[in-house]
């Protein structure tokens, strides 16, 4: 682990919350390139990187979740992975300044390696093309997020390390009868386990189906490895309600869930999809009165 994630260490630190749905309303549409704002609308992405940073983040990541070639290809920008990557590095350090470090992010290439959409060399290739761009770019760490497939994470996890980064690895739970299972069946304690001996640095579990039931995530995951725990969970699945997408859990439930979630062993926390700086603010302020109050 290199200097700047141990200085954060041991945490709690707050992380940042969704970018996604914060560029849509800054107008990205439908079926635009999120990645590719970085290049076309810079000064829009920074506007949200900026928010959480005023929110009180000290970890924000940087709009490369879809920056890899496979996802890129969709858009016909599959020769633009360096440029993106590196652009989206520039701007996440930009609004961080000296208040925040910057965590690189690395999403899943959207195909399945079990349904031969894919193959391990591949996804190698792949991501050591998008580690490498993030990389020089300098930024602090990788994080590799919202992985449901092992077997897509763990080529992703070696492509990282071979670049000498500090490497996040974050899976998804929302399957099964009590959602605390990837959508491969896989339960905490062997995604723990598995991310670990993969290599991973800090290990952790984002998005999934509301913040309450990343709790029993962690706690599980604490008592599995000794890494460092990264859980970013999300504000519920999106319902749409009269023409508008809305997330159930209020700001309040989230932080009452977040402080669980520290209490349970976790070093980083933050939001995914449906939250925004307005909850990444409520969290850091939960925080500083949970140190006062000692
Ligand atoms: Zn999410």
């Amino acid at each position: 682990m290199n200097e700047v994630v141990q200085r954060l260490l041991p945490g709690p630190v707050v992380t940042d919350g969704a970018w996604g749905t914060e560029l849509q309303l800054a107008g990205l549409g439908a079926g635009d390139c999120t990645d590719a704002w970085n290049v076309q609308h810079p000064d829009r992405v920074e506007v949200v990187a900026r928010a959480y940073v005023d929110a009180g983040s000290h970890v924000i990541l940087t709009n490369t979740f879809g920056a890899n070639r496979l996802q890129l290809a969709r858009h016909g920008l599959a020769r633009e992975v360096a440029a993106i990557n590196r652009a989206g590095v520039a701007i996440s350090r930009r609004a961080a300044g000296t208040s925040a470090a910057v965590f690189a992010s690395l999403g899943p290439t959207g195909r399945l390696l079990g349904m031969g959409q894919t193959t391990e060399s591949e996804l190698r290739e792949v991501y050591s093309e998008q580690a490498r761009a993030l990389a020089e770019a300098g930024a602090d760490a990788l994080v590799l997020e919202t992985f449901a497939d092992l077997d897509e994470l763990r080529p992703a996890i070696a492509a990282a390390k071979e670049m000498e980064m500090t490497v996040v690895a974050s899976m998804v739970f929302d399957s099964g009868a009590r959602h605390d299972r990837t959508m491969m069946g896989t339960t905490p304690e062997r995604a723990a386990e598995a991310m670990a001996e993969a290599g991973a640095d800090v290990i952790g579990a984002n998005c999934g189906r509301g913040s309450s039931g990343y709790v029993a995530v962690c706690q599980r995951m604490r008592q599995t490895v000794e890494h460092p725990l990264w859980i970013k969970p999300n504000a519920g699945l999106p319902e749409l309600i009269d023409g508008k997408t809305i997330y159930r859990t209020s700001a309040a439930d989230f932080v009452h869930d977040v402080l669980d979630i520290v209490a349970a062993g976790a070093s980083f926390v933050g939001g995914c999809c449906g939250t925004n700086p307005g909850y990444l603010g409520a969290v850091a302020m939960a925080l500083r009165d949970r140190r006062a109050n000692r």
